[in-house]
């Protein structure tokens, strides 16, 4: 059991500060013990946020604070998905199935159980995906930003980490009182070389690899200072070509080959390479989870950490 305590030492006890208040130096301690236990779990990186920051950006009903009673921080840990390798793999469908193991996610379901057994705070997952409807309870990409991690791109608002570009996010809600990281300063997005290639051709190199006016997503514009002016991303083309084999599509694969009338087409449609992948990507969710990573291959955020023998 770690030592941090949640009541004050006998020096402190008569003056005014909270029962509950734990020592900044024992904070600090766990601060270091628990982003120590997230990268020996698997994490590349990992921030901490205080509840507070998220009441100036989302809206009432998806705070930490509503999601678990008495949250006091928001522990956020980003994992690399496909591998240096699978980015130079030959057949770019590869990359679907190259790498996407879900690390983030490993990560802070022994995270949350670490923060219980070793500081004895509740702690939980916090919830990414939607429970009803669409629309999940909390937002990783968000936390991402107000736990120091990055910042938001012109390549499909990914939060870009300004070491490795492209990471998944997963966090943790705890009642734990953590000091908070800053967040980032300077915007990640758009890269130096970005903006002078923007100068040159009106676009970015993600633009550029996924135009909306010639058909694809991204558009954007850059002001004077070289920051993010407008951005512009078609979200529902996006979905249609980088995510075709998820529990959505399954549904709508369904209703078409239950609804289709003519028994050979149906018979055709079932067998249909597209079918069975479509079910794949369900039973076994690794298996395929996006199809398009091409405004992310040609930025440069990130490139570094890619480059090996
Ligand atoms: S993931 Fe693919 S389709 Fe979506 S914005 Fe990026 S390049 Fe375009
Ligand atoms: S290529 Fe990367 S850094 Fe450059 S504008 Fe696009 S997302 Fe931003």
């Amino acid at each position: 059991m770690a030592q941090i305590h949640t009541t004050q030492p006998e020096t402190q006890r008569n003056n005014s500060a909270h029962p509950d208040q734990i020592e900044d130096s024992n904070h600090e301690t766990a601060s270091t013990a628990i982003k120590a236990a997230a990268l020996s779990f698997g994490a590349d990186v990992v921030g901490i946020a205080n509840v507070e920051r998220w009441e100036a950006y989302a809206p009432a009903g998806y705070r930490p604070t509503d999601l678990l009673p008495g949250a006091c921080s928001v522990v956020v840990v980003g994992a690399r998905g496909p591998t240096a390798g699978a980015w130079r793999a030959a057949d770019p469908r590869l990359m679907e199935v190259l790498g996407l193991d879900f690390a983030n996610d490993r990560a802070i379901a022994a995270l949350t159980g670490f923060i219980e057994q070793e500081y004895e705070h509740y702690a939980i997952q916090a919830p990414g995906l939607s429970v009803a409807g669409h629309q999940p309870p909390f937002s990783y990409m968000l936390a991402a930003v107000l736990s120091g991690l990055g910042t938001r791109s012109f390549a499909a608002n990914i939060v870009l980490n300004p070491r490795f570009g492209l990471l998944y996010y997963s966090a943790c809600i705890t009642t734990l009182e953590l000091p908070a990281d800053p967040m980032l300063e300077q915007d990640v997005c758009p890269h130096p070389m970005c903006v002078q290639t923007y100068k040159h051709i009106g676009k970015t190199p993600c633009m550029a690899a996924c135009p909306a006016d010639e058909g694809g997503c991204l558009d954007g514009t850059i002001d004077k200072d070289g920051h993010i002016e407008s951005v512009y991303y078609d979200r529902e083309r996006c979905a249609s070509r980088a995510m075709n084999f998820g529990p959505f599509v399954f549904q709508k694969a369904m209703a078409d080959i239950v609804t289709e009338n003519d028994s050979e087409t149906r018979k055709a449609k079932i067998h249909s390479d597209f079918f069975a992948r479509t079910c794949s990507g369900v039973s076994f969710y690794k298996e395929s989870v996006a199809q398009c990573f091409e405004c992310m291959r040609v930025c440069p955020i990130g490139r570094q950490e890619r480059k090996l023998k």
